[in-house]
């Protein structure tokens, strides 16, 4: 065991995969385009329909932590979801984010450092996608078998900062004691302050380029601050 630490919780976007900027709308797009190829003015304002939703469930995110999926922004924007097309428009939609994917190269030896340590890893995400999605883009970089437990919102009632979020992660791990637990992630609010709204310790990676829109000021201090995520098992090896 290293110290006291039980387990290591990692955000997904803009921690264990770096932040890239996207275009919500053209995502959209990617899938209307599908949907309505013969009809690019309906395809237009379909995606727009979709990119409204899209924002509109992630603004209740921000107020009130009310997770939702893929499928209610689909409904939201009134998609039938039944059509022939759907599947393969869908199939388009997340190509388009594989782009924003990618796991960190440092991500696997830093985990695997951690887990010769008998750490318990973990992922929590706030995220609409399908926990399949997210569990094959980690599979294709070689370290969704590193967790222990990975926990999407899309299968929760809250995201972060909600402490439920957080204590479904914990309980995904098999970890009981939350101020043995250390959370890493990329936003102050959302990651920072829900860690140590249930007394984890929280390390910080100001990295991300995060919307304006999603960003909630907080005032909560890190317990470290890391600028890579090697950095990680010099850090807690004291803690
Ligand atoms: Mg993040």
């Amino acid at each position: 065991m290293s110290g006291g630490i039980e387990a290591v919780v990692f955000d997904w976007g803009g921690t264990l995969t770096p932040w890239v900027t996207m275009d919500f709308a053209a995502g959209w797009r990617t899938y209307t385009e599908i949907l309505h190829a013969s009809e690019p003015d309906r395809a237009r304002e379909v995606a727009e329909l979709l990119a409204a939703a899209d924002t509109g469930r992630w603004a209740a995110v921000k107020d009130g932590a009310k997770a939702f999926h893929l499928g209610e922004v689909l409904a939201d924007a009134a998609i039938d979801t039944s059509s022939e097309l759907h599947g393969k428009a869908l199939e388009a939609y997340r190509e388009f984010w594989v782009q924003a994917t990618h796991t960190d190269p440092e991500a696997a030896p830093m985990l695997a450092r951690l887990k010769e340590r008998g750490i318990k890893l973990g992922v929590l995400s706030s995220t609409m996608w399908p926990g399949e999605w997210h569990e094959e883009w980690l599979r294709r970089d070689g370290v969704l078998d590193l967790f222990d437990g990975v926990t999407w919102s899309s299968d929760l009632e809250f995201t972060k900062p909600h402490p439920e979020a957080f204590h479904a992660a914990l309980a995904a791990v098999g970890a009981t004691d939350p101020t043995r637990c250390v959370y890493v992630g990329d936003r102050p609010y959302d990651d920072i302050s829900g860690a140590k709204g249930i007394g984890m310790r929280a390390v910080l990676v100001p990295h991300s380029d995060i919307p304006v829109e999603q960003q909630v000021p907080v005032d909560v201090e890190p317990d470290a601050v890391i600028h890579r995520l090697a950095e990680l098992p010099e850090l807690i090896r004291a803690w």
